[in-house]
Parts: C-alpha cells; structure tokens; sequence
C-alpha cells in the first residue's frame, strides 16, 4: 500500500511539473490532471473549461431545459406495493449509441419495464422526472407485495428514523421488520452505459427467482434503482445530459432536473446504502475514497460500513473470472491523498451520505466511449460491454447482499447519525486504526455552529436571494423555520419573519456543508479531483449570519416555501428604482424590456422604470421576488434595450445567461467561418470556442463590426488571449495554477461591475490582470483563498500570494471604440454561483452601450 502511495505520489508531482501548470498568457487553461493511473474519470471529460456549447442545437436544448420544464417535486404515492405503471414507450431510436456495444438502448428500456411489471408483482416502475431533454427518467423499486397498510408502516418507520431516532432505536419492531433501503443509481454520464444494463438484470432476477433466499431478501429489502439518470446523454453517447451539464457536479446546486430527481429520490428513500454506476477506469474503482473526506460527514458511521462494502464488492468482481476483474481499486486503500476526494457535495454518493447512505462510485473498468467507440472493432466494443456489465451487476448484488446481511448495523448507523445531528453532538474524532488504514491524513472535522439566521428587512441583502436559498435548503429537507417574532442572536437584533436554521437538526451535515464557508485545503493535499469551495453562503447572494454558540429563542413556524418577496415600494406617480443585486432583479429587468416598457440606466447597478408601468413592474416584482423602490426625482438615466447576445462560451454560462432572461446566439469560430450571422448583435461573450486568430476574413469581418459599435465580455483564458488577438484592452492576462479553484475574497473598486457586487467571488483556473489603461472593477483581496484549493506552481509562481491585489475583473473602451469587460473569475461557473450572476449581467448592458 504505501509503495503505491508513494508511486502514485511522484506521478502526480511529475504531472504537476509537465502538465498542470498555465504560466502567462498562456493560450488555454491546462486540464485538471488525473493523478494517478486509475483516476480518468474527470480527465476524460470535456474538462469544465474547454466546453463550449457552440451548436445551436446546444443552446436549444438549455433553453429547453430552463423553459419548458415546471418545476414538479415527485413524491411517492402512499399505496401499497407493487405501484405499478404503465411506462410511456418511446419509438424506435436506431440511432442509441447504446446500441453499437449490444446494451439497451433508451426506447427498449420502458418496454422491459413494463413487461417485467406484468410479470412479476415484486417490481414497481415510475416516472420521478425528465431529463433536460424532455426524457422520462424512471424510478424502479423491487420488493415483496406490501398492503398498503404495510407500506404505510414502513413510512412511518422511515419518518420516525429521521425525526425521532432516538425513539426509533428502541422500537423493536422497527428492527425486526423495516425494509433495508437500498438505492442503486446508473448511467448519470450517459456515455458511462453498462450501469443501466447491470441494474436491469439484478432486476430481472430479482423478479423472477423462486429460491427462498430472494424471496426472503424482497421480504426485509427494499431495492431502488434509478436506471437510467441521463437518458439524453446515453443515446447521444455524451457525458453529459441534454443542457450540456454534467450532472454528477449538480448535486449541490440542482440546476438539472436529472439531479433534482435524484435528490427527491434519495430523501424520499432514505437508502442506508447507495451505489453510483460509473466508466472507465481500466480498473474497476469502488470507493471508499482518498482524503480530504468531506469534514461535515459522520465519517465513522460511514467508513466504517463503506471499506468492508468495498472489499464485498471487490470480491464480488473477482469471482466473475474475466482477466481484467482480478482486482479493484479502492481510493481509500489504495491511492494517494487528493487523487480521488470526496471533500464536496456535488457528487451522488457523496450528497447522499449527507442523507443516510453509505455512499460509493463504482467506476466499471473496461473502455467503450470517446474514441474507444469509434475506433475498436464492434466485437471487442461487446466484448468490453459484456464485462463491464457483469462487473455493474457484481457490484449491485454484493452491495444488496451487503445491506441485507448488516442490515441492523446500517439502519442503527443511520438512525446514530440523525440522532447526532438532533443531539447537535461535536463532530466525533475518529481515532488511527478505526478501520484498516485509518490516519492522522484521513481525520476531518468541524465545528458545528448553533444556527445560521438569514435576516428579512434592512440586513437582508438581496431578499430574493434569500427566498431562493430557503426555497434550496428545504427542497433538500434541510429544516429552516421562520421566527414569529422579533428577535435578539449573539447580539444582533432580527426581525420577524427572519428564516433559522437550527442546527440540531437530523441533517445538519448538509445544512453545514451548504451554509459553511468551507475550508482552504491547499496544504492538506498537493491536488483535488475537483472543485473544492461552494459556500452557498458566500456564493448565493443573500445576507447569511452564523450564530456560533447561541440558539434562537423566538417561537417559529417550520417553512415549505420561502415567502413571497416581490415588492413595489414607492408612492403611486413615482418612478421606480430596480438594483441589479441578483440574477433575479436582472431576470425583472430583462423581462421589463421584453414588454417594451421604456427602461432606463442610471448607472451600471440601477434601472428606473417609468411611473406610467407600475403595473408592469408589480408584475415582474410577484413573479421573480424583487423589490422596486422610488427613484430620485428627475433621476434622467440613458434609455435602453435588451442586448443581442452572441456567445462562444461553455453550456453552463449559456444556461446562467438564459436564467437571467437573456437570448443567447451560441457561436464559435467554426460556426462564424461557416457564416454565422451577427446583424444586430451587440455584445460578444467569449470564454471558449472562440479563436479571433483562426476566423477567416468574412468572419473577421464581421466580429469587428461587433466590436466597433458594441462590446464584448470575456471570462478565463480563452475570453483573455481574444481580448490580446483583438487588440481591445491593453490588459495582460497572468494564470493562476490551472487546477486551483474555490472561494475568494474580493474588493469592489468600479462602477460597472464592482459597484455593491459581493466581497466574495469564486474562481476555477484564475486570472488576473496587469497594465494599465483600463479600469480595474474588482480586485483580489490581500489574502484572496477563503475555501479551496489553490498553491503556486513549483517555481513559486501561479499562486494566491501573487494573486493578492490584483484585478481580478476589468473594463474599458478599446482601442477599436466598443467597450470590455474581462473576468479573471467564474461568476456563472456550472450556474452554481447565482449571487455572482449580476455583476456579468451589468457587463453585457454596459458593454451592449
Ligand atoms: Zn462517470
């Protein structure tokens, strides 16, 4: 173990040293290196920088997702089992990628289902969403029947484990008869097919098998199975779904109705253990995983389940006798620290350990997607497929036998860490040797706080920004309430109607994890297998105070949906005055344009709107929960309209654009040498896709219109080297180390962009600018890494020291007479960071002129 280690180790230092660092003005962000032989998974996919949604097909379908999708929670039915539907079939698709390697394609799978249903009263379908693409995704449970009166004592058994696990531990019959939850989610990157089909035949089996030891497994056992999590990107043989989005990174901001779906899934199953069905790692790889462990788990309670699990499974695999499942890997066991993390919630298995389970990626060994598809011949395609679906199956039987044989061991564990949490006990210290290769490099720990409060009134920042994380922390069952009364916390004075999140709660680890600032990380471990800061607080836009020690005593009523927040407050004949605080004020504003009404900008931040469309904006102030105030008198301001946006720029700018009610034209240099029509357009955004050195002449041409009687906006590298090639601000770009991201600490020093902007930014490869002759908008504070990951290269360059006061954000005029904005940092970063949404925003007005 620890000759790998140290291999591992001097692998990743020499990457470190080859591959990973971007030095000035390099030409593109350097990938986030996969550190050690097996960790491909992120290093295979279209690395979060270099994606551009440059088709239109693309962008369609964001807009899809974002438009024509009402937001509809599912819950299960309260009936007994089976609760069988009948599954909408879809026709005939030859064109399923799924169907070259000899797996099921989408449109086979609903008709399986069904038939299986008819076949066999131990297995229950139903729809829990669509994808991004308009696809069902189907939810399968396999058990014995259940009378409806014995299903709804398996709720309330489940309900009873979360809000009275005290009492849930002494039930006695809750021990002898609960269902052992498990959950087995598959194909979430939808070039990652064999899960789906592994998941199949366990439920085959499962639904057919006359041996009294499968009978007396369905009898104590319930098993869910998400079978397919991304139906549009397992036909198109994409990682990612319909939008462009990779769902196993959504887990803590739920854009994607793929990851909502599963996140309604999770609580309303309340699984003791979960398996997440991944590709390719040539080995397979079962977590647990390397440190740093995420610090709000109860890590003791999950490890001490999670390795033996791992080991069953890898067993499991052995057994199977194919040449390439002679072993697996376990991060935990077998890697480094750093090279394969499960320190943030955005992943499955790691958000559902907040939620009960023993969470594991499984990573299935053998290649079939990217240029493996298009290269190998069609039989070694099956061949490869055919293992790897056995190894999906392996692992999902070995974890189903897992659970059934611990089952009192798991459900007490799940039961101890709701109790925990109600108890607000101190995060426990797990000591050397609680498991095998437990040490000191695995030990993490937090610090609870007593509440966090989110004011209502004057504190309150943006109160649309508060609504919409109240709105998040419940549709994840975090619990907030909402005080009755006025009320004093560690000395600040709080209004009534200010939301609480108590913190003895049963889900206080992703009430933390959330809330939390998060933690710098960069001397812990020499890299991250992803991001590693995502503080909703410090990210989301809305004012979040924490109380450390003090519990709120106020009486308060427990919250379903934050209250409404939409206000005009001014008198009648005024003009009104919107501030572009949030994604939301811009969201009004934007649709304020489209209804014509005559808007005008005062500044970069402030809209007046005219007395005569009061009603207008009451209208958009109920709908998107932002608040109009009076404007001065004679407030003047330039009239404007909604600018044409043309962008060459990854699929979750494109999908935060669209969130703010901006229309988008996605382009790219390929699409603008082909002709790609720019009339009207007024403002460029350029982060990747774009290459101003490689459009032909017409193209050329034509961008320069553009930039001559409008603007553009530039994010990352790839938006700084068009701004060099362009010729537009004499601003020069210095990188970051490629892999460093996380929350920073900011100072807002300009009108445009920095003006009541957030002191805290987030940053995933960072830039910074030097020169002069523009005006620096905001810049990196004195000490910028607040949570994450972020050191120098090995020459001591790249790092957050020669970070600190630099501009992290720019404007100008150029020198071709358009206006630029250039960012250094990520403000729509996988649309997690909303708080951060405006200050791109108030970019494209200024720049649009
Ligand atoms: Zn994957």
């Amino acid at each position: 173990m620890d000759l790998y280690r140290s291999l591992t180790g001097a692998f990743a230092v020499g990457l470190l040293t080859t591959g990973l660092l971007t030095g000035p003005a390099a030409a593109g962000p350097a990938p986030v290196t996969p550190a050690s032989p097996s960790t491909r998974d992120f290093g295979n996919g279209p690395e979060r920088n270099q994606t551009a949604a440059t088709t239109p097909e693309a962008g369609a379908a964001a807009l899809r997702s974002l438009e024509a999708q009402p937001e509809s929670r599912w819950t299960p039915r309260r009936q007994g089992y089976p609760r069988q539907t009948e599954l909408r079939v879809y026709p005939e698709n030859p064109a399923d990628k799924a169907i070259k390697l000899g797996l099921i394609p989408y449109h086979a799978i609903a008709p399986r289902l069904n038939e299986l249903q008819d076949a066999s009263d131990r297995v229950s379908a139903e729809v829990v969403g669509r994808s991004a693409g308009g696809r069902d995704l189907y939810l399968v449970t396999v058990t014995a029947p259940e009378t409806p009166a014995e299903a709804a004592r398996q709720d309330r058994w489940r309900a009873l484990i979360e809000n009275n696990p005290v009492a849930a531990a002494r039930d006695p019959q809750l021990r002898r008869s609960y269902k052992t939850p498990v959950w087995i989610n598959a194909n979430i990157h939808g070039d990652e097919w064999e899960g789906t089909d592994g998941a199949m035949r366990v439920i085959e089996r499962l639904a057919s098998a006359r041996d009294t030891e499968t009978k007396r497994l369905l009898s104590r056992t319930r098993v869910y199975l998400t079978v397919t999590n991304n139906p549009d990107g397992r036909i198109a043989g994409t990682r990612a779904n319909g939008a462009g989005f990779d769902i196993n990174r959504d887990h803590a901001t739920s854009s994607q109705p793929e990851s909502r779906a599963v996140r309604d899934v999770v609580i309303a199953t309340q699984p003791v253990v979960m398996l997440d069905e991944h590709g390719y790692t040539g080995t397979t790889l079962i977590e647990p995983a390397t440190p740093p462990h995420g610090q709000n788990y109860e890590y003791d309670l999950y490890i001490k389940h999670a390795l033996p699990n791992a080991l069953g499974m890898e067993a499991a695999i052995q057994k199977l006798g194919h040449a390439e499942t002679e072993r697996a890997d376990i991060p935990f066991r077998d890697y480094a620290p750093g090279d394969w993390d499960d320190w943030p919630p955005i992943f499955t298995p790691m958000y559902a350990i907040y939620q009960g389970a023993v969470g594991h990626t499984v990573e299935i060994p053998l290649q079939v997607n990217r240029a493996a598809y298009e290269s190998l011949p069609v039989e070694e395609l099956r061949r490869r497929s055919g293992v790897n679906t056995d190894v999906a199956e392996a692992t999902i039987e070995a974890a189903i036998g897992y659970a059934d044989s611990n089952r009192a061991s798991l459900v007490a564990g799940q039961i101890e860490q709701f109790r925990r949490g109600w108890a607000g006990e101190p995060s426990r210290v797990v000591p050397d040797g609680y498991v095998e290769g437990f040490g000191p490099e695995d030990r993490y720990n937090t610090t609870f706080p007593r509440a966090y409060v989110i004011p209502a009134g004057d504190a309150q920042r943006s109160p649309a920004a508060a609504a919409r994380l109240v709105d998040h922390l419940v549709a994840h069952d975090v619990r907030v309430t909402r005080a009755r009364h006025p009320f004093v916390l560690a000395g600040r004075a709080y209004r009534a109607g200010s939301y609480v999140v108590d913190m003895h709660q049963p889900k206080r680890g992703l009430a933390n994890v959330m809330l939390e600032d998060g933690r710098d990380i960069s001397d812990l471990v020499p890299q991250m297998y992803d991001i590693s800061g995502w503080s909703h607080r410090l990210l989301w836009g809305a004012s979040v105070d924490i109380s450390r020690t003090a519990a709120p005593r106020v009486a308060t009523t427990p919250v379903k949906v934050a209250s409404p927040t939409g206000a005009v407050d001014a008198p009648r004949g005024r003009d009104l005055a919107l501030t572009l605080r949030d994604g939301a004020d811009v969201r009004a504003a934007n649709a304020l344009l489209d209804a014509g009404v005559a808007v005008r900008r005062t500044d970069a931040a402030t809209v007046v709107v005219p007395a005569s469309a009061r009603a207008r904006a009451a209208e958009v102030a109920e709908r998107y929960g932002v608040r109009f105030t009076a404007a001065p008198r004679g407030a003047g301001g330039t009239p404007f309209t909604k600018p044409v946006i043309a962008a060459a720029a990854a699929a979750d700018e494109l999908f935060a654009l669209r969130e703010m009610g901006f229309e988008v034209r996605p382009v790219s240099t390929a699409s603008l040498n082909a002709g790609a029509d720019l009339t009207g357009v007024d403002t460029l955004v350029v982060s990747s896709g774009l290459t101003y050195g490689q459009l032909n002449p017409a193209a050329k041409a034509a961008v320069d219109a553009v930039l001559a009687r409008g603007g553009v906006v530039t994010r990352g590298t790839g938006g700084a080297a068009f701004n060099a090639a362009a010729g537009l601000l004499p601003a020069t770009a210095v990188a970051g180390r490629g892999d460093a991201n996380g929350v920073v600490a900011v100072q807002n020093t300009g009108p445009v962009v920095g003006a009541g902007s957030l002191p805290t930014s987030f940053v995933y490869s960072p830039l910074w600018f030097t020169g002069t002759g523009f005006t620096v908008e905001q810049r990196y504070a004195a000490d910028p890494l607040i949570a994450g990951h972020w050191l120098p290269s090995d020459s001591g360059a790249n790092g957050p020291d020669q970070a600190a006061g630099q501009a992290s954000v720019v404007s100008g005029t150029t020198a071709r007479g358009g206006r630029a904005v250039l960012f250094g940092t990520e403000p729509l970063f996988r649309a997690h960071p909303k708080g951060l949404y405006a200050q791109f925003a108030r970019a494209l007005y200024w720049t649009a002129g």
